[in-house]
């Protein structure tokens, strides 16, 4: 008889509610059309830092979340307050700290988040907080780190680091429907084209790394770890 198989579990950390739709969207949807069990960890409320700061926002994009949640299958997600745009401002060990938590508690063996050198601080520290919190070390259930890309902030890094390599490529042509979907329910977070953040600049570059890889649709990743035992 055939083993039962292992499904994973993956976990992904985003610093805003949006990060997770426009860099893994299709791959979560895949994820979950395979039975694997997705979890999402928010780091901000989103909010704090933008000109039209106020509550009517923040219930805005939480529900534009609690949407796009529900598109993509997920169940079972958490949103930590750290301020947006200012993640900066809070002690590094308190946001590893809230990591491990989450880390200890579901026991991921796959991690998707943000890439090192984005323009965006709360992504940088975001990345930083999850490799610390990822620390190899014997007993970890994390094995794969993959780092997604971000538009209107991995492409805009400075140009004095290295740049992003989507090294691990996932055919999404089945799930774009679903990442689009998820996008339409940020429409507040989309920009008018020719926007790098905009709905026809995400389609280009989901199509750009399909093609490029022999597929109609594509998110591309970087690979921070990949660990076989
Ligand atoms: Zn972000």
């Amino acid at each position: 008889m055939l083993k039962e198989q292992i499904k994973n579990k993956v976990l992904v950390v985003a610093a805003h509610a949006d990060d997770e739709t426009l860099g893994c969207a299709g791959t979560i949807a895949k994820h979950i059309s395979e039975g694997d069990d997705v979890r999402i960890a928010f780091m901000t409320d989103g909010v704090s830092s933008r000109d039209n700061s106020s509550k009517q926002h923040e219930v805005e994009r939480n529900s534009a979340m609690d949407k796009a949640m529900q598109v993509l299958g997920i169940k079972q997600y958490q949103c930590f307050s750290f301020p947006d745009n200012q993640m900066d401002s809070v002690p590094l060990l308190t946001i590893i700290k809230v990591i491990e938590n989450v880390i200890d508690e579901f026991e991921p063996n796959i991690i998707y988040s943000h890439f090192a050198h984005d323009l965006n601080i709360d992504h940088q520290i975001t990345h930083q907080a999850v490799m610390t919190a990822c620390r190899p070390i014997k007993g970890s259930s994390v094995k794969e780190i993959y780092s997604f890309e971000v538009l209107s902030s991995t492409e805009w890094q400075s140009k004095s680091q290295s740049s992003f390599q989507g090294q691990y490529i996932v055919d999404i042509s089945t799930y774009w429907h679903k990442k689009e979907q998820a996008l339409l329910c940020y429409q507040d977070e989309l920009r008018e084209f020719p926007h790098s953040r905009s709905l026809p600049c995400i389609e280009a570059l989901a199509t750009l790394r399909g093609a490029s890889h022999g597929f109609a649709k594509a998110e591309a990743f970087q690979v921070e770890r990949i660990i076989k035992s």
